[in-house]
């Protein structure tokens, strides 16, 4: 049986959009049926201090568990140059967030789904509203695009290059 999942993209270090776009063509490899958001660029969160990040979201089917899923992400982190033991929250080549999985809730100390945090970020609820907006959040009870409409969208904008593409 395959699951629908959802998947957060983040970059703030080197080339970022560079990074965003190989990861975006790793989960189309990945995961079957992939659609993936706009890119957009944010303020950090959380720890202000550092560059702002390219965003984005890819949602797709799998017959992976989530746990086996979780693992092959965090495999595409490392790839790409990710080093964990960083500042919680710091600067990172690619971070690869497993968000929804189909309506799983797991609590378990090192896998939370849906992702514990992404009901208070723009960057995570915008990008997924615009490739999943009527996916209904297993704990919430909203829809993605209701979760959206109620956070301020903020700084998050689309980034320039993702604009034109998104043209041709
Ligand atoms: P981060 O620094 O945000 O990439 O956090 C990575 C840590 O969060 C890893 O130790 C994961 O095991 C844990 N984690 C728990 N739930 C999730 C999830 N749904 N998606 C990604 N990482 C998760």
């Amino acid at each position: 049986m395959r699951t629908r999942v959802a998947i957060g993209l983040g970059s703030n270090v080197g080339r970022r959009l560079a990074r965003i776009e190989a990861a975006r063509c790793d989960l189309a490899a990945l995961l079957e049926d992939v659609r993936c958001s706009a890119v957009y660029e944010s303020e950090p969160m959380y720890r202000e201090a550092q560059p702002p990040f390219l965003n984005a979201c890819c949602v797709g089917r799998t017959s992976l568990g989530a746990r086996p899923l979780l693992e092959a992400l965090q495999a595409l982190e490392r790839r790409a140059g990710r080093r964990r033991g960083g500042p919680r929250f710091g600067p990172r080549t690619l971070d690869l967030d497993l968000l929804l999985c189909g309506d799983l809730v797991i609590e378990e100390p090192d896998l939370r789904v849906p992702h514990p945090a992404m009901s208070e970020r723009p960057f995570v609820l915008w990008p997924l509203a615009e490739i999943a907006g009527d996916w209904i959040h297993p704990v919430t009870g909203l829809t993605i695009e209701r979760m959206a409409a109620a956070l301020p969208r903020g700084k998050l904008r689309r980034h320039a290059a993702s604009r034109e593409r998104s043209r041709q």
